[in-house]
Formats: structure tokens, sequence, C-alpha cells
């Protein structure tokens, strides 16, 4: 009962806050402040956030885990370029532990999971621009057969079709509305509300869809792919090991994710592991608990995956904010979401 308030709470301090910030972006454009915003945006960290890299059109499995074609993401580097002084982890820790104040506005581009697109596509396009990123890697899925909780829900629905899907567990009932990718992402968030494990509620979505044929080949890179990156400059960081979301895990659990990830990156890499982001990244899904077990582990950085400009990075080290990129967005769109963001 607790839980479900303190989740209402946040699921309403969320809304509330999203409202106020598409009001004053309504007034902002009416008025005529983009430019202005813009402009006077202040300094601090700006972290972007890819997941996929490619045509969401063409996937079997989820398409919501798209953040750009090829195409936009070598426009969106271009235009980072001319912005802001993109820097790498390194130079961020650096930053960290020297407690400086940031006379400039820095950037740090980041991509999660470790899709095989991340090498095959943003690869050749980070270094044609000479920019480094950082991937984070979740290790249960690297050079494996296993496919991920949210690729196996989206290709349940493609594979089906389905037009409502409803587990005992959920609060409501998903109903088909206006197409299959908003049906995804309408299930795929009921699926990350409830209190059971994914890979529980996937057996009883099985059960369900009556599917008995398996799911196609993953489509990750493996250690050679993790190993040629950090040879082209990239760097490496850690996603948990088989992406639960951490909050929902035991104590041993818990350390087990964090601890076994960094590990298996150190001892197949050869280098050192300082940085993290949380799977799925919004506020429900890391705690104190989480945050002192990641210390405890050695790691020195955390993000998350909320939007937000970082202007003191050195007090929230294990809290920092990311930007998502989606599928479309232009220079127009990507402006107004660092002029309109919320400061930390
Ligand atoms: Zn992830």
């Amino acid at each position: 009962m607790i839980l479900g308030t303190m989740y209402y709470q946040h699921r309403r301090s969320k809304s509330y806050h999203n409202m106020i910030s598409r009001i004053k972006m309504k007034l902002g454009r009416m008025l005529g402040l983009d430019e202005i915003r813009w402009r006077s945006c202040p300094n601090g960290l700006y972290s972007v956030n890819f997941h996929r890299i490619g045509s969401m059109q063409e996937t079997e499995f989820d398409p919501c885990v798209y953040s750009c074609t090829a195409v936009e993401l070598d426009r969106h580097i271009r235009f980072f370029k001319q912005h802001f002084e993109i820097i790498d982890l390194k130079t961020l820790s650096e930053l960290i532990k020297e407690r400086k104040k940031l006379t400039s506005k820095f950037m740090c581009l980041t991509f999660d999971d470790g899709y095989i697109d991340n090498f095959s596509h943003a690869l050749p396009i980070l270094k044609s621009n000479n920019v480094s990123a950082t991937f984070f890697i979740a290790t249960g899925l690297i050079g494996s057969t296993i496919v991920p909780w949210w690729d196996k829900i989206a290709y349940l629905i493609k594979y089906h079709q389905p037009k409502t899907l409803r587990l005992d567990a959920w609060k409501d009932e998903v109903v088909y509305v206006n197409s299959q990718e908003q049906f995804i992402r309408s299930v795929l968030h009921a699926v990350k509300s409830c209190k059971l494990p994914a890979q529980a509620q996937i057996e009883l979505l099985e059960q369900k869809l009556l599917h008995q044929n398996g799911y196609p080949r993953p489509e990750f890179m493996d250690w050679h792919h993790l190993n040629d990156l950090i040879k082209s400059g990239m760097e490496i960081g850690a996603h948990s090991h088989n992406h639960d979301i951490l909050t929902k895990l035991s104590e041993d659990e818990l350390s087990y994710e964090l601890n076994h990830s960094k590990m298996l990156l150190e001892t197949q890499l050869k280098s050192r592991i300082s940085a993290f982001s949380y799977p799925v990244g919004n506020k429900s899904t890391y705690n104190k608990q989480v945050i002192d077990e990641l210390k405890s582990t050695g790691y020195d950085l955390a993000f998350n995956f909320q939007p937000g400009i970082n202007t003191s990075p050195c007090n929230t080290p294990y809290d920092l904010h990311r930007f998502p990129i989606a599928p479309g967005m232009i220079e127009e769109d990507i402006k107004r979401m660092f002029s309109y963001a919320k400061k930390y």
C-alpha cells in the first residue's frame, strides 16, 4: 500500500513536472524565447544517450530501443561538436575528483546495452568525427544466445499480434489503440511497473499466447567487438549483468549484478571499469542501497536515464542525468530539449 502510494506520488510529480515543462515550451515558442533560452543554457555537463542505431521499421525485436538512424547520428554529432566540448569519462572523472567548477558546456556521449549496431553503425561515425563515446554493457548479453526481456516481449507481440494483453499481476489490461509500436511501449511499461521479475512475466505471456517457437538470434556485440571499441579510443562501462531492475533484487543478487559485470569486463578487456549506467534508469530503478553498493564495488560514476543538465556533477557523481535521443529529432528539438531542461 505504502509502495503503491509512493509510486503514485512519483508518477504524479513526474507528470506534473512534464506538464509544466510542456507549458513553458509552448509559451516560450509563442513569445519567441527559444533562441534566448538556448543562448542562456548554463555551463555544466550535458550527457546524451543512445541505444540502437538504425531503422526501427526493419527489426523483428523492440522498435522502441532505436535512438536514430546512422545519418541522424552523424548529424547530431556534428551539431554537438559545434556547441559543446565533447569529453570522455576519464576527463569527467578528473573534473569530478578535483571538484572543479565547470566553466564550459561539456558533453559525454553514451550508448547503452551493447547492440551490434553500436559497432557496425555508430563506431565508424564516431571515428570519422574524431570523438570518443562510452558504451555501457550488460555483460550477460555479450556474445550469448540470450534475447533480453524487452526484445522478447516485442517479438511476442509482433509474432502473435494480440489486440489486448493482461496478466493478473498488472494493474490494468493493455489495449491496442494507435499502432503496434505504441502497443509494445504500453506492454513494456506494464512489465516495468509490475513487481514480478520480467522473465516470470514473459513465461506467463508465452503461456497466454501459446508461444512455442522460440526467438530469433539476439543482436549483441561479442568480446572481440568490445576490444575493438577500446582499441579505437572508446570507453566501456558496466550496465549490470542481466539488465534487471536493481531495486527489485535481493541484497545478494544486487551485489552479483554490480560485481560480476565489473569483473567480467575488467578480465576480458584488461582495463579498469569505473562507470555504471542503471538499467532502465528512471528514479524508481536505483536508491541509496544501490548507490552504496556501487561505491563499495569500486565504481566512481553512475548515469541515470532522466533528462537534465548536471551543473555540479561533483555533487552527484552517482546520479548523473542523461538526455535521451529519440528517432526523428532535428536540431531544433535538441536545442529545445536542452533549453527547457531541469538543472541539477
Ligand atoms: Zn539498458
